[in-house]
Formats: structure tokens, C-alpha cells, sequence
């Protein structure tokens, strides 16, 4: 094929790669070439329909909008058209020769080029146009855009480039030809296309007809909005299809919820929370994407949030009937009617959530491992339902073994007698954590401590600090008196605390002070720690560790603060430094260990030390000492 205004152009790299991934797939199931292209064909009907509303003139050859499925088994063909929005030249070149979408670098790096690993990611970046090459070995694209009365022709043999070519004018939307490799006559065969239509494209609310040889047409789907029928009359297969569909997806739903809420407001939600995680769920570009309807009819998914960001895992739509049909897409923004809803929709959404994590614990601990730290990002959020998030949180702690999760109320019900705040600390990893000495007290007195190990969990902490009016701590807080929680396995007697060996320990820590200096903020004596001398511990109300070296790593703070250095005064190290201080011939021992204990305590929170040279040196002192004795 070649004409004089022909004109070849390059696949962009990107294509190029996804191509031959299509081309040289192994992948078992190439039905679906069929149902990504009566996707596109759906969504190019959706858009005119819209468009069509304040520009009239654009739709004028009619609005029954329809797919047809056209076969030509004598040239081996078979050809989708739709009479939907169409793409002008440019249009064409840039839709079918280039991904424009956010991260697309970042996902073809994570491509391996085991095709059975590739296609879930394929499908979830959404480029199913190219999935023709599966099947065929020459596809041509003719289109029309509505309202223009130019008409061009794409081609490609799926190699590294296309042609386009200007042609007599045609009737508005889009004809996609696929000539079929050899092997693929099935494709041919118009039962089996009415298989794979009513499998994975019976959800389409356009009708879709196969046209056979002789010219007789059939209407293969039921072509109705699959969320405006009644839940009893859908499969979950076609769920299923429909998230596909939606969502781009190629996993099972693992959560759908749809609902029609009737009274004051109408609307309908058909929403998905997908079984995997998306490529860019963390992409900075990544926008929740629900789509929005009105009385049936597509507006728009952009420009409108009517998710908040930390459920932008969740696809799927809203179908409006209160909105009116030519609202424009700018004003959607501030429509307090959208405001309302997008309200109803999270307390839905997170209601169902809740119910799933009570029904099914083991189901819900993947949803966790996907999505949970994006939920948490909603406790951060000023406007947010934070209880209700709180209550679908799962959390490790240190009642739990090994990846167990716990929830907050669960959590609760566990708390000792006379415990009225719930404990956490924070940490990059869960193993770390687990051996942390500042959960020795807690763990002495079996007082449970939640373990967070996520990134976001250093914000939300700052954030929400009381819970069903209990208080929310980190064990790192100084001042935590534990002594008032009832303990099972305390000994009583340990508790006679003898007054001269008190004192001392008073004496000792006021010695450290002066020792440290401006290193610490204060030395206290604790009941939390058991088996470890001292540990670091910040004021109430002061920010945590983590939280501080992230913002001096991200520079939006010089230095760290003086911290609070507490001290075990039960522990053997402390009694007998206590009983040295106020003998001189013992001020440089004293002084030395003090350096050494407080640099152990920075260095089990992932501080630096002040002075390294001067902690070997003093180590290596202490450990000549104990090699001589
Ligand atoms: P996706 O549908 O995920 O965006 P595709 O590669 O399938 O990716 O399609 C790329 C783009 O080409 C679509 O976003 C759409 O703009 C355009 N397109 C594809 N098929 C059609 C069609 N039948 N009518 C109009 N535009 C289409």
C-alpha cells in the first residue's frame, strides 16, 4: 500500500517495546484484543455523547450510537467500527504512536520480558489498541473526527512504524481492520465472536452487532449501563468484565460496592477496589480516576475529585441523577451537589471496608499489604473521617506474631487495667522494632505496643493523637509512667524501692547532666526500661525521631533537638555507677561510661554519635579493662 500523500512515522520507543512484547506474546488468551477495542470503541461513544450536548451540530448524523463487528473471511478480515468521537490526523498520530501517559518510563523498566509477568502490567497501563497485533499482522485505523469532514487512514504492520494517508471522506467515528496472522480464523467465525463479545463486553450500554458474510446484523449484548440494573441480575463474571472495563484492569475486583442511594440525593456507585497494586499508585501524577456519569451519560473522569487521594486505589463510577446532563466539566470543581456525594461515597466505601476486614481477616490482610498505606495518608488529611479510617487500620504490634495485624478496637480490648493511653512506636523495620529496649517495660508489665514500620506513619501519628478518647503515645515519650498500669508479673516487692540507692540515682543523673551538657535536653529516671541501662526519649508534644531526620534529610530543618536521656535506675550498670558518684578516684570512670551509654542510646535510634573517635576510644578502654580483670 503506498500513495503519494503518504507520510511514515516512527513508533515512539516506547511503543516499539510494547509492541513487540504483543507481537512475540505467548500470552493464552488473546480474546481480548476484541474487548479492548469495543472498550475504546464504548468510551469514543461516551465521549461525543458528551460533547454533543453543548455542541449539538457535532452529533448531527444521528445519536444511535453503535459498534459493529464486520467479518470478511474471504480476505481474512474483520473489521470494529463505532460511530463515536473519531481522531483528526493528529489525533491518530499521537494516540496510536505514543503513550502519553505519567510514569510510563518507570513502568517499561519494571517489564521483564517473561511475557507471562508483563501482560498484568501491560494491562494495567491500558494499552490495548495494541493489542490487535496478538492476533493480526496488518492493522488499519480509518477515522473520522465528529464535526470535521477530513477523513485519514492509519497503518501499521506493527514493525516500527506507521503511515498515515489522507482519504475520501467517510462517516464520522472510527473502522479498526485487523488482518489476520495465519491460525487466527477463528476470529472469523461470528458465533465465536458472539462468545467473546457476551464474555468480557456484554456491559457495554451501546449495542453491539456482528454482520456476517451475507449482510445479516446481530445485536450480541444487552446493552444496557450494567450499574442501572439490579444487583440480583449480574454475575460476578460480569463484574468483573465491567472493572476491566473501567479500570483497565486485568485482575479480579477484590471488593466491589454498588449501590443506588435513593431520597434527598440520587445517585449510583459501581466502585472496585482492585486484588492488585497498581504500577503508579505512589506516582506523584497518579489521580484518583472514578468515572462520572449523569442520568447515564459520561461526563468526565478528570478535572473532578470524587475520591480523595487516599482512596485513589478505588475505580469504577458515579451516576448522578441530580446533576444537570450539560453541566460543564470547569464548574464540576466546586459543585457542592458532587461535594455531597463524593462525602456519601467514603463513608461508603470505608463502611464496606470494614465490614470485608470483619468478614474475612485473611482476605483483608492483602488489601492491607496493597493499599494500607495509602489509606493511612487519609489521617493526615484535615477534612478527613479519621475515626473511620482508624477503625479499618490493621497494625503489627507486639501481641501479634510474626505478620499478624491487629486493629485498633481489637487493640483496646486488650488494654490493661489503668491503661488509658495506647502505645506505639514507630520504626523502618518490623524486626528492628520487635527488639527495640524501649518496649522493655511494656513487654515486662505485657502492655501491648503497636509496631508501625510504614513511612507515612511518622505523619499520621503527629497528627492524630487521641482515638474514642484515648490518648495515642509513642513509647518514646518521656514521662510515661508505667507503674500505674496493673501488671500480672510484676513481684510487689521489687517495687520497695530502698530510699539511699533512690538517691543516689538522683545524684547519678544530675552527674550525667553535667557530663553531657547540651547533648541532652535532661536525664530522668524511668520504669520503663528493663533489661537496657537507658534509652532516648522525647518531650511530649516534640517531634519524633524519624520525623525529625526525614525533615533534616529533606532540609526543612537545620538540626536535631536535644533529647531526653532516661535512665533505668533497677539496672546494674546504673547501681553501681550510682554508688561511684560521689567518689572522686571514680570521676573519670563515671564520666566515661556515661559517654558510652548515652552514644549506645543514639545509636539504637538510628542517631549518629557526637564524637566517634571518642566512643572507641572509650570502648576499647572499657574492653581492655574487662579483658585484664
Ligand atoms: P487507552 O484506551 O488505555 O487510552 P489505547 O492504546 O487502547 O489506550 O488507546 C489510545 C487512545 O487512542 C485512546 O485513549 C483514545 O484516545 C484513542 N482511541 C483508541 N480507539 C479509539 C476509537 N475507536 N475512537 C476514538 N479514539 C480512539
Amino acid at each position: 500500500m503506498s500513495s503519494k500523500n503518504e507520510e511514515k512515522l516512527k513508533f515512539s520507543a516506547e511503543i516499539s517495546k510494547v509492541l513487540q512484547l504483543m507481537i512475540h506474546s505467548l500470552y493464552t488468551n488473546k480474546d481480548i484484543f476484541l474487548r479492548e477495542l469495543i472498550s475504546n470503541a464504548s468510551d469514543a461513544c461516551d465521549k461525543l455523547r458528551y460533547e454533543a450536548l453543548t455542541q449539538p451540530d457535532l452529533s448531527r448524523d444521528g445519536t444511535e450510537y453503535q459498534l459493529n463487528i464486520k467479518i470478511n473471511k474471504e480476505k481474512r478480515r474483520i473489521t470494529i467500527s463505532d460511530n463515536g468521537i473519531g481522531m483528526s490526523r493528529a489525533e491518530l498520530i499521537n494516540n496510536l504512536g505514543t503513550i502519553a501517559k505519567s510514569g510510563t518510563q518507570e513502568f517499561l523498566s519494571m517489564l521483564t520480558g517473561d511475557s507471562k509477568k508483563d501482560m498484568p502490567l501491560i494491562g494495567q497501563f491500558g494499552v490495548g489498541f495494541y493489542s490487535s497485533f496478538m492476533v493480526a499482522e496488518e492493522v488499519t485505523v480509518v477515522s473520522t473526527r465528529a464535526g470535521s469532514n477530513e477523513t485519514w487512514q492509519w497503518h501499521s504492520l506493527g514493525d516500527g512504524e506507521f503511515t498515515i494517508i489522507p482519504m475520501d471522506e467517510a462517516p464520522r467515528g472510527t473502522s479498526i481492520t485487523l488482518h489476520l496472522k495465519d491460525g487466527e480464523d477463528q476470529y472469523l467465525d461470528k458465533f465465536r465472536l458472539r462468545h467473546i463479545v457476551q464474555t468480557y463486553s456484554d456491559h457495554i450500554s451501546f449495542p453491539i452487532n456482528i454482520i456476517d458474510e451475507e449482510g445479516n446484523s446481530e445485536a450480541v449484548n444487552t446493552g444496557s449501563a450494567l450499574w442501572m440494573r439490579n444487583k440480583s441480575d449480574i454475575t460476578p463474571e460480569q463484574y468483573k468484565e465491567f472493572y476491566h472495563h473501567v479500570a483497565h484492569a486485568v485482575d479480579e475486583p477484590w471488593l466491589t460496592i454498588h449501590n443506588k442511594a435513593e431520597g434527598a440525593l440520587e445517585y449510583t456507585n459501581l466502585l472496585f477496589v482492585p486484588s492488585m497494586k497498581p504500577f503508579d499508585l505512589y506516582h506523584p501524577d497518579r489521580k484518583p480516576r472514578i468515572k462520572l456519569y449523569v442520568k447515564r451519560v459520561f461526563i468526565t473522569e478528570e478535572n473532578v475529585e470524587l475520591i480523595p487521594r487516599y482512596l485513589r486505589f478505588v475505580r469504577g463510577i458515579i451516576d448522578s441523577q441530580d446533576l444537570p446532563l450539560n453541566i460543564s466539566r470547569e464548574t464540576l470543581q466546586h459543585n457542592a451537589l458532587l461535594a455531597k456525594i463524593r462525602d456519601m461515597v467514603i463513608k461508603r466505601v470505608l463502611l464496606e471496608l470494614k465490614r470485608k476486614s470483619e468478614s474475612d481477616a485473611e482476605g483483608y490482610a492483602k488489601f492491607w499489604a496493597n493499599f494500607g498505606p495509602v489509606l493511612k495518608e487519609g489521617m493526615c488529611e484535615a477534612n478527613s473521617p479519621r475515626q473511620a479510617i482508624m477503625e479499618v487500620c490493621r497494625f503489627n504490634s507486639t501481641t501479634t506474631q510474626g505478620d499478624a495485624l491487629t486493629g485498633i478496637e481489637d487493640y483496646i480490648s486488650r488494654m490493661k487495667e489503668g491503661q488509658d493511653t495506647i502505645y506505639y512506636l514507630t520504626g523502618d523495620k518490623l524486626d528492628v522494632l520487635r527488639l527495640s529496649p524501649q518496649l522493655e517495660g511494656f513487654a515486662k508489665r505485657g502492655i501491648e505496643v503497636l509496631l508501625l514500620s510504614d513511612h507515612v506513619d511518622d505523619f499520621w501519628v503527629n497528627v492524630v493523637t487521641d482515638y474514642k478518647g484515648k490518648k495515642l503515645k509513642s513509647v518514646t515519650r518521656a514521662d510515661i509512667d508505667l507503674d500505674k498500669v496493673s501488671s500480672d508479673s510484676e513481684d510487689k516487692k521489687e517495687e520497695e524501692k530502698d530510699k539511699d540507692q533512690d538517691a543516689n540515682v538522683q545524684a547519678l543523673c544530675v552527674r550525667i547532666k553535667e557530663i553531657l551538657g547540651d547533648n541532652v535536653k535532661d536525664v530522668r529516671t524511668t520504669s520503663k526500661l528493663s533489661n537496657s541501662a537507658v534509652c532516648l526519649a522525647v518531650e511530649e508534644g516534640a517531634m519524633d525521631f524519624r520525623l525529625e531526620r526525614f525533615l533534616i534529610e529533606q532540609k526543612q530543618l537545620n538540626t536535631a533537638s536535644a533529647k531526653i536521656l532516661e535512665v533505668n535506675p533497677d539496672h546494674s550498670i546504673i547501681r553501681s555507677l550510682a554508688g561511684k558518684v560521689s567518689s572522686s578516684a571514680s570521676a573519670k570512670e563515671v564520666e566515661d561510661a556515661t559517654w558510652l551509654l548515652f552514644d549506645q542510646a543514639r545509636i539504637l535510634e538510628g542517631e549518629t554519635l557526637v564524637d566517634p573517635a571518642g566512643f572507641m576510644r572509650r570502648l576499647q578502654g572499657f574492653v581492655e579493662k574487662s579483658l585484664a580483670a
